[in-house]
């Protein structure tokens, strides 16, 4: 029985466009007044961009309503449709603590109040109605200065107990002339025990080999295969794991076809380069993590022996899944002695039907 972890979703992005239009519709009616109606907004808010940056902006016109006060309606959405219709039995949620606190406050308050929002997310993301292990993993973003981004480090360390790991994004065209900058913070977050992922090789013009030593994960990587199949088999030394997230590169440009997937995974495969298939942004992709799986399977992308590969690397490269096994194999072992007990009692009791 497939349930499922998933190691790259956007707080941002996780919201399905529904929700989010209820929520315009009861709290912002300036912006559901932008839209005819409710198919104008989803056509708006799911189409494909051109770019990795136009598809990143819409990503602040969702930041812009999750704020401390509207965060539990969101999160908690979000913990129940990942329970309900995906499966899920692991969940690591990443965002930018800084763009959910109130724009006009001075920077140092803004960094203050961070601490406020991480509580926030980790206190509503545990549903015992709803019981899915999730923990955050905090964004450092290319837009923002040093010390916001060192403050995130600092926080990750500081609340263990909800983060698990640090990320980078903001676009990973943007990193260049500021890369010093990065590997300090990450090579910090590592002597303070903190997991780290990053944003890098996504697109043509993200490949920063230099930040990859100071990576567990990989966010995309896609480019390293397509562009630097060389650079494989030190990924595969590091035991690094790719966050593959299919959609995402068809909505970004980055991709013109899915097909064009088949030789990132078919080189992985072969330098021993575990992957993972991720969402990223299930709600504005309006594409569930069991149907990125299913997806790839029905254009013979991967066949079923990749596909239960990637479900069990993505449990095993979870930076806080807590068990040994994976969650279906305890279910599975649980019917087979059903069936194994209904087996032998039907000997026992009704021989003479067999015999
Ligand atoms: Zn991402």
């Amino acid at each position: 029985m497939s349930l499922y972890a998933e190691l790259h979703r956007h707080l941002g992005g996780s919201v399905v466009p529904r929700v989010l239009w209820r929520y315009f519709e009861r709290n912002r009616p300036d912006v559901s007044e932008r839209f005819e109606g409710y198919p104008d907004f989803e056509a708006f808010y799911t189409r494909p961009r051109n770019t990795l940056a136009e598809y990143l902006e819409l990503h602040t016109l969702v930041e812009s309503v999750q704020t401390q006060e509207a965060l539990p309606y969101f999160v908690y959405r979000l913990i129940r449709g990942a329970y309900i219709f995906e499966n899920l039995a692991y969940l690591e949620l990443r965002y930018t603590p800084y763009l959910r606190t109130p724009e006009h406050l001075p920077q140092h308050e803004r960094i203050e109040k961070m601490a406020e929002i991480i509580e926030v997310v980790g206190q509503t993301s545990q549903q015992s109605e709803y019981p899915i292990v999730t923990k955050q993993i905090l964004c450092m973003h290319s837009k923002l200065p040093y010390e916001v981004n060192q403050a995130i480090v600092e926080l990750a360390a500081q609340y263990s107990q909800y983060v698990c790991a640090i990320d980078l994004a903001g676009g990973d065209a943007k990193y260049g002339d500021r890369m010093d900058e990065y590997t300090t913070l990450y090579a910090h977050a590592r002597e303070l025990g903190v997991s780290t992922t990053g944003h890098v090789f996504e697109t043509q013009d993200g490949c920063h080999p230099e930040l990859l030593p100071y990576l567990m994960r990989i966010g995309h990587g896609i480019q390293i295969p397509l562009q630097r199949p060389d650079l494989l088999r030190e990924v595969a030394a590091r035991g690094q794991c790719l966050e593959v997230c299919p959609t995402t590169y068809l909505k970004t440009g980055t991709l013109e076809d899915l097909q064009q997937l088949k030789v990132v995974f078919d080189r992985c495969f072969e330098a021993g380069v575990d992957i993972a298939i991720c969402t990223d942004n299930a709600g504005l992709h309006n594409v569930r993590l069991p149907f990125e799986y299913e997806n790839l399977l029905t254009q013979d992308i991967i066949g079923f022996e990749e596909l239960q590969a990637c479900q069990a690397a993505a449990f095993r490269h979870a930076f806080a899944w807590p068990h040994e096994r994976q969650p279906g194999s305890v279910i599975e072992s649980m019917l087979r002695r059903q069936q194994l007990t209904h087996l032998m009692g039907e000997e026992i009791d009704e021989p003479a039907v067999h015999g």
